[in-house]
């Protein structure tokens, strides 16, 4: 049994940089997008890269990439230990939006039925081998699951208003969970999942959302509050922090 680990990283990034596709006054290329951002002297993609090549049970790593991203990450890749290296790790062309990102990939790979597939944003570098574990089990278990963490603020239902947003609704905490990646499946699932999204003209901002409107249950299994997805500026330093504290 496989475990293929899709990574999509075709996403500008326009809440890190404004304009990406500006030129950086320094050095007067454009701006990268953010998974390429340096994280302690590294790229955000080449962390998140290694904390899966470093998993005995993943088999294969594919990376959804912007077209004119693709050369010089492979150099870059030239670059990794033997370690990394020795895993089979393929780039691929991303899309328009995330879900294209993925679809790219999932179209790329060639899996048997139960084959598992792991899906995990390329802005979450602190992911760690236990959680990576943890869904990669439940996703055999279960077919499909995901990393999560309970709600600790209390959640409203709000309606935006041109001023901002008016509440509708308190969604009683213990209800909600808020979704991590890694997020895993079987490979019939989740080709499943898709193919009848892009039939219905669906996109999901997550993998797990697919599979639930397809009518297959997603297991949770514990995130981590330090698993953040890199989005904002501030967010840089708090990665930067956890993983001096690693
Ligand atoms: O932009 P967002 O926060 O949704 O990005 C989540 C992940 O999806 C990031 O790793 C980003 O690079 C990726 N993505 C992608 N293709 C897109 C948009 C986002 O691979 N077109």
């Amino acid at each position: 049994m496989k475990v293929i680990v899709i990574i999509p990283a075709a996403g500008l990034g326009t809440r890190m940089a404004p304009m990406p596709s500006a030129m950086d006054a320094k050095t007067k290329k454009p701006h990268p997008s953010k998974q390429f951002n340096q994280l302690a002297g590294t790229p955000i993609l080449i962390h998140t890269l290694r904390a899966f090549a470093g998993v005995a049970a993943v088999t294969e790593i594919w990376i959804a990439l912007r077209e004119n991203e693709i050369e010089g990450f492979r150099e870059r890749l030239g670059k990794e230990s033997k370690e990394v290296l020795k895993k089979k790790v393929d780039l691929v062309t991303g899309g328009e939006h995330r879900q294209e990102s993925v679809a790219n990939a999932l179209n790329a790979i060639n899996a048997a039925p139960d084959d598992i597939v792991l899906v995990h944003d390329a802005v979450r570098p602190l992911v760690t081998p236990e959680i990576i574990h943890d869904v990669i089990e439940a996703a055999k278990k279960y077919g499909a699951a995901i990393a999560a963490m309970p709600a600790i603020d209390t959640v409203k239902q709000v309606e935006r208003t041109s001023e901002g947003a008016i509440v509708k609704a308190t969604i009683p905490r213990a209800g909600v969970v808020l979704a991590q990646t890694p997020q895993g499946f079987h490979y019939s699932v989740i080709k499943k999942a898709f193919d009848e999204a892009a039939a219905d003209g669906f996109t999901g901002t997550d993998e797990a959302s697919l599979a639930e409107r397809s009518g297959h249950p997603v297991a949770v299994v514990m995130g981590s509050p330090r698993n953040i997805k890199i989005t904002n500026p501030g967010d840089m330093e708090l990665a930067e922090f956890y993983l001096s504290r690693r």
